[in-house]
């Protein structure tokens, strides 16, 4: 099962195991560890006063007591003293020792905070890498819904150069298709006249005129139009073509469905099922429902983390979200974003949501 990286207060979580950045004494302190103690109650204290404290890389367990998880794990952190210092070491071994806990408990879901990246002062973006790094690293030889829980927006952010990047290409994007009227030089009264067939509309009508805008021959027969060489996405076609096009196209489609087409393209990877999902960060019960189901509607979201996973590029991304009645459409920062990275080779899934966590956009995976 997946990893989901999630903005929210740890206490507040329904999970079989929330971990606690706790300090090596387990008495409580500031930070995340008061809130976990404050919220559940002096119960938790006095068990922790059992445990004899706790060294630095290594975990606890302890029930929930008022909180709404079954446990705690409590993990020392590292303090940073520059990173020189074994620092990155001991963090690893605060995930790889409540993952284990985790595992022995039998929990199937568990929450970290971004340990360290409060008071003992690791780098917030450092910390969060070999948070990622490490969960993913267990997910790969086991099944548990794992949730980082980052507090504060500070602790999910990307560089700023990728940010300004990113940003220049949404805004480039944007300047692609957002104007609908022009000013016609030639009538010289500067009357607005259409342009385009592509506009700023609402998400779905924009995925339907991103379909449509398809490339499109009139004199082509239905078994050609596979041949048919690309148009630009500005097209100022007719509205009848534009609608014989999606007939034509609809019908086109209809022999292969998303799932036939997502299993065809594991087996032409040569990758297995397991590699698929969990490199889509989708969890394996949906890649089940999804592989029985030959009609399976999957959401945007996990359409496109299966075209990240498969590394494919932009043009078979959008053929494998036709199937699923998507587009990817310059209307949508979320579309753009997903196109910048495509683009680039980048099909590192949580450097992906990242950034779309940074542009206030839903997450890839489920
Ligand atoms: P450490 O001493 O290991 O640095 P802190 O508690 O100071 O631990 O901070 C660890 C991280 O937990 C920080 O990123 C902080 O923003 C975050 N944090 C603080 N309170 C909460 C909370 N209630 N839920 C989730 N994360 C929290």
């Amino acid at each position: 099962m997946p990893l989901q990286i999630i903005r929210n207060d740890i206490t507040k979580l329904t999970c079989d195991a929330i971990v606690n950045a706790a300090n090596p004494s387990l008495l409580g302190g500031g930070g995340v560890d008061g809130a976990i103690h404050k919220a559940a109650g002096k119960g938790l204290l006095r068990e922790c006063r059992k445990l004899g404290g706790c060294k630095t890389g290594q975990a606890k367990l302890t029930g929930g007591h008022d909180l709404p998880c079954k446990y705690v794990i409590h993990t020392v952190g590292p303090k940073w003293r520059g990173g020189q210092n074994g620092e990155r070491e001991q963090l690893q071994s605060c995930y790889r020792a409540s993952l284990r806990l985790a595992l022995e408990h039998e929990c199937q879901s568990v929450a970290f905070p971004l340990i360290s990246s409060g008071v003992y002062g690791y780098p917030k973006e450092q910390a969060l890498k070999v948070a990622v790094d490490c969960i993913t690293e267990f997910l790969i030889e086991h099944d548990m819904l794992v949730y980082l829980v980052v507090f504060d927006k500070s602790s999910f952010q990307i560089s700023e150069k990728l940010f300004a990047d990113i940003a220049a290409f949404i805004d480039d994007k944007y300047v692609d298709t957002h104007f609908l009227f022009r000013r016609t030089q030639q009538d010289g009264r500067g009357e607005s006249t259409f342009v385009g067939a592509t506009e700023i509309l609402p998400p779905q009508e924009s995925e339907r005129a991103a379909r449509s805008a398809e490339p499109f021959r009139e004199d082509a027969a239905p078994s050609d139009l596979h041949k048919l060489p690309p148009v630009a996405a500005k097209t100022t076609a007719a509205p009848m073509q534009t609608m014989e096009f999606s007939l034509a196209d609809a019908l086109r489609r209809e022999d292969e469905s998303f799932s036939q087409a997502l299993l065809r393209k594991i087996d032409e990877k040569g990758m297995t099922d397991s590699a698929c999902y969990k490199k889509a960060n989708v969890d394996r019960k949906l890649f089940s429902k999804i592989r029985s189901d030959v009609h399976y509607h999957p959401s945007k979201q996990t359409a496109i983390a299966f075209a990240i996973a498969l590394e494919l590029s932009l043009d078979e991304t959008k053929d494998l979200l036709l199937k699923a009645g998507f587009a990817l459409s310059h209307s949508s920062k979320f579309d753009i974003i997903i196109e910048y990275f495509i683009t680039r080779g980048n099909y590192n899934v949580f450097e992906i949501n990242e950034a779309l966590f940074a542009f206030d956009q839903a997450l890839l995976g489920v």
